[in-house]
């Protein structure tokens, strides 16, 4: 899950980590307040969205007096900011966070994130901070510095010397960096990060580092043992159908295609969408049921593929190892009948009572397309939208 820039500086602050104050708005009305209780006359504004990229489309901006700040911070409230990640729709801008604005002496880049092959967590940090790390990573990988640390975040003496001389920062700054880098590394792991980028950390111009900027993803399975985290949830980020998946529990993720897809297990699903490509279709999402789904989460999932009216086809691709066939055919009989389905619909079930299921399916009266295997599936339900 992602969180908004304010809500990771939050989690840094009581880490420890320097960040400038701040204050979050989301009303006009509410600007002066921010102003007055900041107590300052400059400062920088930025939109809170879940995506990077924000200076270079317009959604961080200065202010030099109150007038200013607040013609910018009102013109930034509601701003539909469209970035490389947003992809051409956008996304709405709800808050505004004004900040204390910064002396910037040098810029810096400081990542973690969890390195799968390696299975630990991974620190990276450059020099050249402020710019996409991608760009560094193609331009000039050797400023980049990898370190691994322990499964505890924690970061050998050894390595946190590298880090110090990598990024020349020397007396009393080196003292500052140590505790930065250490603190970040141990605060990613204590609240299960996935994905943690302070781009720019930056120096001032008295030699103290600061997080300027901050974007950081929590791994959802662990969102349990951080009810605090877990209610920093943002539904206006994402499309609507993940905000209502993510109620349900269901693992599902909007694409572009107009084939919905209902599979359970996440393998079967990335190949059920690879197949639909590969016989030159194109899936409206991805969507795992999970193992163990019922005749509600049939349903349930059928509205969500539903209500996204992209969909001319959906295709249902269920092994029933944990679950039974017959069960599952019942499931989308129910949920076909209640909710009208207009749309072709193509099963493809095998497993346990797959024979009951297949007859069931049979003898509905709707207008099923039954499938044999994963192949005919993809070919047949690919004829439909065509
Ligand atoms: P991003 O574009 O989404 O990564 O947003 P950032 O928060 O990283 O801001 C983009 C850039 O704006 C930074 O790299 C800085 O150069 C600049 N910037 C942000 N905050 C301040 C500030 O307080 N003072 C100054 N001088 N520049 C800032
Ligand atoms: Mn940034």
């Amino acid at each position: 899950m992602n969180i908004h820039e304010y809500q990771a500086k939050e989690l840094l602050k009581k880490a420890g980590i320097p960040v400038h104050a701040f204050r979050v708005i989301s009303r006009k009305e509410d600007i002066d307040h921010a102003m007055d209780s900041l107590g300052v006359t400059e400062a920088v504004i930025k939109v809170q969205v879940h995506a990077g990229g924000r200076g270079k489309a317009g959604g961080v901006k200065i202010g030099k007096t109150r007038a200013e700040i607040k013609h910018k911070a009102e013109a930034l409230l509601g701003m539909k900011l469209v970035t490389k990640q947003t992809g051409p729709e956008g996304i709405i801008c709800h808050q505004v966070m004004i900040a204390e604005l910064a002396e910037i002496a040098k810029e810096y880049y400081l990542g973690v994130v969890i390195d799968r092959e390696h299975a630990k967590p991974l620190l990276m940090v450059s020099p050249e901070g402020g710019m996409e790390i991608e760009e560094v990573a193609e331009r000039n990988p050797n400023a980049i510095l990898k370190v691994y640390l322990g499964l505890d975040g924690h970061i050998h003496d050894a390595d946190l010397e590298k880090v110090i001389h990598f990024m020349k920062w020397s007396g009393k700054t080196a003292e500052l960096g140590k505790s930065f880098v250490k603190t970040i590394c141990k605060m990613f792991v204590e609240n299960d990060g996935n994905m943690l980028e302070i781009n720019p950390l930056i120096e001032d111009p008295e030699g103290k580092l600061w997080a300027l900027d901050a974007k950081f993803a929590i791994d959802d399975n662990a969102l349990f043992r951080h009810p605090h985290i877990a209610a920093m949830y943002d539904p206006s980020q994402g499309s609507p159908q993940e905000a209502i998946a993510h109620g349900m529990e269901l693992a599902y993720i909007a694409l572009e295609g107009n084939i919905g897809c209902m599979v359970n297990g996440a393998g079967l699903a990335m190949a059920t969408m690879d197949l639909i490509k590969y016989h030159g279709g194109s899936p409206a999402n991805f969507l795992d049921v999970g193992g163990g789904a019922d005749k509600e989460k049939v349903a349930k999932s059928f509205s969500l593929i539903l209500s996204d009216h992209n969909v001319k086809a959906i295709l249902v691709n269920i092994f029933g190892g944990i679950m039974r066939c017959d069960v599952i055919a019942e499931g989308i009989i129910a949920a076909a009948k209640e909710l009208h389905l207009k749309v072709p619909l193509v099963v493809r079930l095998e497993g346990t009572n797959v024979e009951e299921g297949k007859k069931l399916l049979k003898h509905s009266g709707l207008k099923i397309i039954s499938a044999d295997d994963l192949t005919d599936a993809a070919k047949k339900v690919v004829k439909e939208v065509k």
